[in-house]
């Protein structure tokens, strides 16, 4: 077998650090290089939706692969513009473009605001996480990551998460854009005071800012509604959308209200909204929405399971608060056959595949309920 760990650390950026290499994945279970299973509960950080290598999944990209596998989007794509369709209806709102990422999305919505309002500046949140190109970094707000390539642009304030007087004060009139993630994911599924969200959009209203509501990570049924913001009684004017979106073949996008549009060459992209992309994309939309009348209960459930905790809980988005011990509880999970991740600040974030079953739930909120009873107690 190859000694990937060695070529890895001379040829490959040390950007990351990493332990284990996972081989091998099927629904929720995957096994590492040594033959090791695990639950998994991190799903790619809320990437493979319905699982590891769905069926529907697999065999779309699969076909597709054996029929075109790119074109460039100088000519009509097969498969985009339905895939656009079904986009734009699950999140009722408009018009659709395609990126590659994440930070994609948001560099868009960002371009889009920009044009529709021609004013420059941006207003995020602390602990917000928007992304790592110079852009979305510019909105992102943990200093560790974003000071070292300072200045940047957008201009951008930083308020308190669930701060609406702090926002009606940072928010002024050349403030083009607030971005907002109804939960915090990176912080460690942060949920905001109950009118918050709408508290946000009525500031955007005052001052003619546009609302981008960031789902990049609580999107596409993650939360048991196709958006987080459809628990809310409003919506943005821009969504951008990534992780879950297309099981883990690499799909972005924002989606706008009507009448907020890019217009010809105002933005492009060589391999967005691409034919394989397109067709894990809508196959992936095919089966969350199969799954989303299940997924409030699933949460429900762990909720339950580790109620002694007090867990944040929103769909299957939950969040412990664990403090320093964070890393060796991650580890001992894994110990025990259980992948979870900490995110910032010693909280625990659960973010399983979709598909999960009420097995697999209570055998996860077992083992993490003896590993925090074992480290934390
Ligand atoms: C992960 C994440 C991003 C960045 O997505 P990439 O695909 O890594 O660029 C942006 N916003 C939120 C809320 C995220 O969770």
């Amino acid at each position: 077998m190859s000694d990937y760990r060695k070529i890895d650390a001379q040829y490959y950026m040390p950007a990351f650090s990493r332990t284990m290499m996972i081989r091998r994945g099927k629904g929720c279970t995957v096994w590492d290089d040594d033959g090791n299973e695990y639950l998994d509960l991190v799903a790619g950080i809320a990437v493979c939706s319905t699982g590891h290598c769905h069926d529907d999944v697999v065999k779309a990209i699969c076909r597709q692969a054996g029929e075109l596998i790119h074109c460039s989007n100088l000519y009509y794509v097969p498969g985009q513009a339905e895939f656009a369709e079904k986009l734009a209806k699950v999140t009722n709102l408009s018009q659709v473009f395609f990126t590659n990422s994440g930070a994609e999305a948001n560099e868009a919505a960002l371009k889009l605001a920009r044009l529709a309002t021609k004013k420059t500046k941006a207003v995020s949140f602390i602990h917000g996480f928007h992304g790592r190109t110079l852009g979305s970094l510019a909105v992102t707000h943990k200093p560790g990551i974003r000071e070292p390539f300072e200045p940047l642009e957008p201009k951008c304030s930083f308020v308190e998460y669930g701060d609406l007087e702090g926002l009606r004060a940072a928010v002024d009139t050349d403030t083009a854009a607030v971005l907002l993630e109804p939960i915090q994911g990176e912080a460690g599924i942060i949920i905001p005071p109950e009118g918050f969200v709408e508290g946000v959009r009525e500031i955007c209203d005052e001052k003619g800012a546009l609302l981008i509501a960031d789902e990049v990570q609580t999107g596409m049924g993650r939360t048991g509604t196709w958006l987080a913001m459809h628990q809310t009684k409003v919506m943005p004017d821009i969504v951008s959308l990534a992780k879950g979106l297309g099981s883990g073949f690499p799909v972005g996008a924002i989606v706008a209200r009507e009448g907020l549009a890019f217009k010809k060459s105002e933005h492009g992209s060589t391999f967005a909204g691409g034919p394989l992309a397109s067709a894990a994309g809508m196959a992936t939309l095919h089966v969350i929405e199969s799954l989303l009348p299940g997924i409030a209960a699933k949460g429900e459930r762990f909720r339950e399971g580790l109620a002694r905790w007090n867990p944040r809980v929103c769909g299957l988005m939950i969040g412990i608060t664990v403090g320093e011990k964070c890393p060796e509880v991650q580890e001992r999970c894994a110990e025990k056959g259980i992948i979870v991740n900490c995110a910032a600040d010693g909280n625990l974030r659960l973010v399983p595949p979709l598909i999960i079953t009420e097995a697999e739930i209570d055998r996860a909120t077992g083992v993490i309920n003896e590993v925090l009873t074992e480290i934390c107690s």
